[in-house]
């Protein structure tokens, strides 16, 4: 067949573009949490027809320039051989490239972070603490309705051994804003949350869930009556008949993000009285890009962020826009990571880091509330005992204890300010990410398997003259860092 080798690499090229576009953008909706029962698998099997097709092609190529070739038998059969695998890896290589390509921002900087289990209970109890209430309650901006300054997130609270029991305690403490979503415990948390509520008083309570089946995310692009059906599955685990918020939940895209189909869905459900407000919640690669998009549209009312003591400029410029156009802004991740082992450190502090940490955050006059997960009985002394108490010396002082702690060790998620100093490309930011996790969120293997799929990895630090020295607007001495990660992170 003539220009069979242009065709060859034609295929390629159409493979790795749906290795990038397709495979890539599957795997993408998965690690974003979508419900797996509503992803097309068209992609996926588009991408490995042409994968097939492309090595067919290719190996018809190198037979068809072999025996173009005159040559003895043995060499023509080695060659083809070599030429053959060279030219197959080549675009099995080129199509992984194109596929981690699409996913890399999450795999790097989100997955981790929100499998990471990290210790956030105060070491010693503090006798004042006992018998704590919520003291203070703010608007939740244009939805006008006050809610209590600590409030309930519903990720984790089912590890405690009674959680309707832990709920029950949370509303007689005064904790009136509850957030939740049919994807945590398989909806599990939903249906312990609605024996509770079915005995309360719904109209002093905030309750928030998301588009989402308890399965993962309503996936963008599905039917007006998908997003329905969800959010009706909610109110019945519920025991409730409206919610007072949906979210767009962990929202990655812009696309996602003002779907016209949940735009719709969301308009019925109003009107029909099952949903009150409108939200979105990201703490993914993409933030400030869906964050911005959120506060032009005009469409949301609330915002859900990561936010702790130490934010990104960008951080406060979002929350502030998102303030004057009178979004209600809810705080979650309020902890900056709250080092596994560290902890202990502040046992003989009258403040604990969490009760520091929260006035941090409700110090900014622009946020509404915060969530946090309760599991454990302790935490409602000592998270609510918070509620409308200013900074004091004291906790700026733990604070700064804290960032005392992670001085010249903490690499920020989202910088890279470093990478030019590097002759050697080393990827800074990634293996010292990977070594937070080793030390700080106690999983020791995912680091290192992590540590090992990088491209490249700190080896070149050991012999190295450090030009990277200085580079680090937080101090860290990065050669020391990076040499001490390879250390711990490899596997050999
Ligand atoms: S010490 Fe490591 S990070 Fe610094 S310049 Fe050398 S190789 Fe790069
Ligand atoms: S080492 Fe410093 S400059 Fe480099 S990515 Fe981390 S925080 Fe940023």
């Amino acid at each position: 067949m003539k220009n069979i080798g242009i065709i060859a690499l034609a295929a390629w090229a159409l493979t790795w573009v749906l290795g990038y576009a397709g495979l890539g953008n599957f795997l993408h909706v998965l690690v974003v949490g979508i419900d797996q029962s509503m992803i097309s698998l068209a992609p996926p099997i588009a991408f490995g027809l042409f994968f097939v097709t492309s090595i067919t092609l290719t190996v018809i190529w190198v037979r068809q320039k072999e025996s173009n070739a005159p040559t003895d038998e043995a060499s023509s059969g080695r060659r083809k051989f070599l030429m053959g695998s060279a030219a197959v890896s080549g675009g099995m290589v080129g199509a992984a490239v194109a596929t981690m390509g699409r996913i890399e921002g999450w795999l790097r900087v989100t997955g981790p972070a929100l499998s990471a289990e990290v210790e956030q209970t105060a070491p010693v109890v503090n006798a004042s603490w006992k018998g704590a209430r919520i003291a203070h309650k703010r608007p939740l901006g244009r939805t006008g309705f006050m809610v209590s300054d600590i409030s309930m997130g519903t990720t984790q609270f089912l590890r405690h051994s009674d959680p309707e029991g832990l709920f029950r305690e949370l509303l007689d403490r005064g904790v009136n804003y509850i957030d939740t979503s049919p994807d945590y415990a398989g909806a599990k948390s939903e249906t312990a949350l609605g024996n509770v509520l079915k005995d309360r008083n719904r109209g002093e309570l905030f309750i928030v869930t998301k588009w989402c089946t308890s399965d993962g995310h309503v996936s963008q692009g599905s039917s007006v009556e998908t997003y329905l059906t969800a959010l009706d599955d909610s109110l019945q685990r519920l025991n409730t008949d409206y919610v007072d918020l949906i979210h767009v939940h962990s929202c990655d895209s812009v696309e996602r993000l003002l779907d016209p189909n949940m735009l719709k869905a969301f308009d019925i459900a109003k009107a029909d009285g099952r949903a009150r407000f409108l939200g979105v919640t990201s703490h993914t690669p993409n933030l400030e890009e869906v964050a911005y998009a959120a506060i032009e549209s005009d469409k949301f009312d609330v915002m859900m962020l990561a936010y702790h003591h130490g934010a990104w400029p960008k951080q406060q410029d979002i929350i502030k826009k998102a303030a004057e156009k009178n979004m209600g802004i809810v705080a979650m991740k309020t902890l900056k990571g709250a080092k596994h082992k560290g902890m202990l450190e502040f046992q003989n502090e009258s403040t604990s880091y969490a009760q520091a940490a929260f006035k941090w955050v409700m110090s900014n006059p622009d946020v509404s509330c915060l969530v946090i997960s309760f599991f454990e009985t302790e935490h409602v002394d000592e998270y609510i005992h918070a509620s409308g108490k200013s900074m004091t010396t004291n906790d700026t002082a733990v604070l700064q204890k804290y960032d005392e702690m992670i001085a010249g060790t903490h690499c920020l998620a989202n910088c890279g300010d470093c990478l030019g100093s590097c002759p050697h490309a080393a990827p800074i930011n990634d293996v010292l990410r990977h070594r937070m996790y080793f030390e700080d969120y106690g999983d020791q293997k995912q680091a290192m398997q992590l540590y090992s799929a990088l491209d490249k990895n700190a080896d070149s630090c050991l012999t190295c003259t450090a030009p990277c020295t200085g580079a680090c607007p937080q101090n860290i001495n990065i050669q020391d860092r990076m040499s001490g990660a390879h250390e711990k992170l490899s596997l050999a």
